[in-house]
């Protein structure tokens, strides 16, 4: 059976205030969701709270992007060892927005998988096509073309340590959600592709739905054979919601 996750991406939202009130609402109750590891990842300034409110508790924690090199004059910039000296374990590599509003190329999304590999992070690297793509018929050619700069940039191996997440572009905060059926169809695809480089890696590969999941939806979705939990934005803000959809998440 494979790893199931589901991480909260808070994108640049949250207070400590409004973080506190969020994290004390959830922690209780995900300290009884089993088999799920529920994640979430919070900007760069709230990682020392959530270090200090999460330790211990059953909810892991992580950053929503990072720099691949260690150190140096790269202003702004925040590396692998600093996410780690949060408590990080998971780290968002390639988000949709990071690609379209921050011009991250294909080669440096995998640039910074390897850096968090390297660190013991777990990466969960995003992949999805926009709508004008996917009207296009292009989703396949899309995805094929962003997993095989990761797949060229690791050794099958190393794909053990990664997270895959499958956020179709016109999805996300759009409320427009993938039907289960044309999300798991591009999840089957990515698992097939993974299995041309190594078939017992990618059995065991976890492959998150992330765009516009919420508590309503998250059951059908995460019921697809190939879906492993979600990558979930707006809901993940609202306790309820992100508690519903990790329990949804369990099997
Ligand atoms: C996301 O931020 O990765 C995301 C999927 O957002 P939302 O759930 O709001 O669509």
């Amino acid at each position: 059976m494979r790893h199931k996750i589901v991480a909260g991406n808070w994108k640049m939202h949250g207070s400590v205030a409004e973080n506190r009130a969020l994290l004390d609402a959830i922690v209780p109750d995900l300290a009884v969701v089993r088999d799920v590891d529920c994640v979430v990842c919070a900007p760069f300034p709230y990682l020392a709270q959530i270090q200090a409110r999460l330790e211990g508790s059953r909810v892991m924690w992580g950053a929503q992007n990072v720099n691949d090199n260690s150190h140096g004059a790269f202003t702004g910039e925040v590396s692998t060892r600093m996410l780690l000296e949060f408590g990080c374990k998971y780290v968002i590599v390639g988000h949709s927005e990071r690609r379209t509003l921050f011009g991250e190329t294909d080669s440096m999304v995998a640039s910074k998988l390897v850096a968090a590999l390297n660190a013991s992070l777990i990466p969960i690297v995003c992949l999805g096509e926009t709508l004008t793509e996917r009207e296009a018929g292009a989703t396949e050619k899309v995805i094929d073309r962003q997993l095989s700069a990761i797949l060229n940039a690791v050794q099958a191996e190393a794909l053990s340590g990664v997270v895959i997440a499958y956020e179709p572009v016109w999805a996300i905060g759009t409320g427009k959600t993938a039907s289960p059926e044309q999300a798991q169809a591009v999840h089957a695809a990515i698992r097939a592709q993974v299995a041309r480089q190594d078939a017992a890696i990618a059995r065991t590969l976890p492959i998150l739905y992330g765009g516009s999941v919420k508590g309503s939806n998250a059951r059908e979705v995460f019921g697809m054979p190939d879906i492993d939990g979600g990558l979930v934005g707006g809901a993940s803000l609202v306790a309820k919601d992100f508690v519903e959809i990790c329990r949804a998440a369990q099997v």
